[in-house]
């Protein structure tokens, strides 16, 4: 019956981590309305410019309506088919290791819910990650390392309530503009609250910073580092919480109590006088939140990183109370439901990890004895794997990782050796579908029906306001008929998403004692169809903060110190340059949906690298010059912009354009697969490159 005019549905933004309301209504002429929800408590009406022009996007150019085989059009029945007995033959013969599903952020929760149970319930490999390893697995594992459990303590209002908000790593302006609006607010209301900056670019976020600490890159472990051993000696401790509520601080501070300010300015390339001031705003004020993203955790030390941000607020008892504490902000809009329902490979399901105890008692809960006993590849891992014919059929779900993984080139090399490649996406011809096999069309943001987790651990509703286009199909759908074709027909009977989500609740309610952190049991009964934006855990009631009780999910209860030693300053081979990667205001990943728009082109219409004047000047680079980047894992050619907001000796270039885009625009394609050793997250904010005018 969809869609009907002027009939508004109140929906999720399909885009960033912040998890915006979304009011969409379809109107007589065909096109659907677009308006912030006054009631979703994550943005109370307000859109940027993204969420603001998705009715643009939704038109059917260039999508895949239907599903192909070999780049023939064929029935569903022919593609299920084809998909769900090349993945059993392959299995039969060189076991469920040899086959791999590469998820993503954009998935609704039921999907990932359906696609990590196939996979690691029934398959019974642990090969399930997702993209959601390039944005926030350091912080995944920094969460564990000191809580025992992936859990963000705070919440959207903390940043309001906050006398000082340190930004790290996150250009929140461009990135989370609605969480940043509500920063820009608040300081306007209350103009003593401070904002800290650190970030190796003068981004836009700077312009509501009080200090700006232009760090050198993977500086700001040092950082911090020397920001426990300042707080010790200041005695900002809280020693009742460390000594009641934490265990390790004594390791911590023994690492700490050689960085001192001369040794962290030497690391971090920063005046003393800038840090000490940062240190001292922060030792006397109470009420701080450190908002940390993708700086943080896309380096090969992420993890240390988020440890020794989490390391200061332990130390003064700043977590968990409003107005307080760390917060990991996650790049796309459902990364956190992907890790709820287990879509890491190192994550079994409903935040339970490879324990004996969680693979019982999730094969118990599944009917299944053949359950994953072990963590499957991650990303990198994953597609080195396929690149020497280890993995031979694998499944991509709505994400393109021959243009956002590391080494791109390698990724693209590695698909078409690969015997068997699925796609299911919405768009027809990405760089990723145009290597598959068999393509099968998936349905799209006003299509799509079920749940996401935003960065506060907030569950909210995307909802159908459009048909489902040609022969397009929710994921969840996909899934459980390529499920129920290899075989398992019942444990994948699912008639609607809210079946699929009411399986999810009962998991984490599970044989749930209180240990673990994920827990949905009072969503048991919800009404799906009208579940208003719910903060998780839910046992009796929403909690808006977590740990506020000084209780944390590590074995004694205590929260963990973890000792950090900050690795040495990076410093690029003369003549090279430090490539760091991100975010542009309008554009969104791969640019598939926000590159129909010629508004959102209009802030950015081509690729560009950030070069500061003093470089330009010496390589002969004026503005729009054509410059060439280069390593040895490839190549791209992109317009100068000559800026002082750049460091000198670093560069900066955004992720978004693809072979579709912009030919040699692919930037990911010279970033080194080097990754964090505990998270496996790829260091995507720094390559080393040469850089020469065309
Ligand atoms: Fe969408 Fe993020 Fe913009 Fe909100 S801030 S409208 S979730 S892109």
């Amino acid at each position: 019956t969809l869609p009907v005019a002027n009939i508004t549905t109140r929906t999720t933004c399909p885009y960033c981590g912040v998890g915006c309301g979304v009011l969409a209504t379809p109107q007589p002429d065909g096109s659907v309305a677009i308006a912030g929800d006054p009631e979703h408590p994550a943005n109370l009406g307000r859109l940027c410019s993204k969420g603001s022009a998705l009715g643009e996007t939704l038109g059917l150019e260039g999508r895949l309506l239907y599903p192909e085989s070999d780049g023939v059009r064929v029935t569903w029945d022919v593609a299920l088919e084809r998909v769900a007995n090349t993945f059993k033959r392959t299995i039969n013969a060189f076991g469920p290791n040899s086959v791999a599903f590469y998820g993503s952020g954009q998935l609704l929760t039921e999907d990932y819910y359906v696609a990590n149970k196939l996979m690691k319930g029934f398959i019974g490999s642990g090969n399930m990650d997702t993209n959601s390893r390039l944005c926030m697995a350091s912080s995944v594992a920094g969460h564990k390392r000191a809580f025992g459990s992936d859990t963000v303590p705070g919440n959207y209002e903390d940043l309001e309530l906050a006398d000082l908000v340190v930004l790290v790593g996150s250009n929140l302006g461009w990135c989370h503009p609605v969480l940043y609006q509500r920063i820009v607010k608040a300081k306007a209301e209350r103009p003593d609250m401070r904002v800290v900056l650190i970030d190796p670019r003068r981004t836009v976020s700077a312009d509501i910073a009080d200090l700006h600490l232009a760090v050198q890159s993977d500086g700001d472990s040092a950082l911090f580092v020397g920001l426990l051993a300042h707080l010790a000696n200041a005695g900002i401790a809280a020693p009742d919480f460390v000594i009641d509520h934490t265990s390790g601080v004594d390791a911590a501070l023994l690492i700490a109590e050689d960085w001192d300010l001369a040794r962290v300015a030497a690391v971090t390339g920063l005046a003393e006088k800038a840090i000490a001031l940062f240190y001292d705003w922060f030792a006397r004020t109470e009420k701080a939140v450190t908002v940390y993203s993708q700086g943080v955790n896309q380096s090969a030390s992420g993890t240390d990183k988020v440890n020794a941000i989490i390391n200061c607020h332990l130390l003064t008892g700043r977590i968990g109370r409003p107005g307080m504490g760390p917060f990991s902000v996650t790049g796309q809009p459902n990364a956190m439901g992907g890790r709820e329902v287990g879509g890491l490979a190192n994550t079994l399901a409903a935040h339970m990890d490879f324990t004996p105890d969680a693979i019982e008692r999730v094969g118990r809960f599944w009917g299944s004895d053949s359950i994953a006993t072990e963590p499957g590849l991650k990303a990198v891992d994953l597609f080195a794997a396929m690149g020497r014919g280890e993995i031979k059929a694998v499944w991509i779900m709505a994400t393109n990782p021959v243009d956002s993984m590391p080494e791109a080139d390698m990724v693209r090399a590695a698909l078409a050796v690969c015997p068997f490649v699925v796609v299911s996406d919405m768009t027809g011809s990405t760089d990723t579908g145009v290597t598959a096999h068999v393509r099968l069309p998936a349905a799209g943001w006003g299509e799509k029906d079920g749940t996401v987790t935003n960065s506060e651990r907030r569950i909210s509703r995307q909802r159908p306001f459009l048909t489902l286009p040609g022969q397009a199909r929710p994921d969840w759908w996909l899934i459980k008929e390529v499920a129920q074709r290899m075989g398992f027909v019942d444990a994948f009977s699912y008639a609607n998403p809210g079946e699929i989500f009411a399986e999810h609740a009962a998991l984490t309610a599970f044989e749930n004692d209180g240990s673990r952190d994920l827990d949905l049991s009072g969503l048991l009964d919800a009404d799906y169809a009208s579940l208003p934006p719910t903060q998780w855990p839910v046992r009796r009631k929403p909690r808006a903060r977590m740990f506020g009780d000084g209780q944390f999910f590590t074995p004694d209860g205590k929260a963990r110190f973890v000792p950090v030693l900050p690795p040495p300053p990076f410093a690029p081979p003369p003549g090279r340059f430090i490539l760091n990667t991100g975010r542009v205001r309008d554009h969104w990943h791969t640019m598939t949906r926000t590159g129909k728009t010629a508004r959102l082109s209009a802030h950015y219409a081509e690729p560009f690298v950030e070069v500061h004047p003093t470089d330009a000047a010496r390589l002969n680079i004026h503005r729009a010059t054509l410059v060439r980047l280069s390593n040895r894992h490839g190549s791209a050619i992109v317009r100068a912009l000559v800026t002082d907001r750049q460091r000198r000796g670093h560069l900066f270039v955004p992720m978004h354009w693809t072979d579709q885009f912009a030919s040699n625009g692919r930037i990911d394609a010279l970033v080194a697969a080097k990754v964090d050793p505990v998270s496996g997250q790829p260091a995507l904010k720094m390559a080393e490159v040469h850089a020469e005018p065309l």
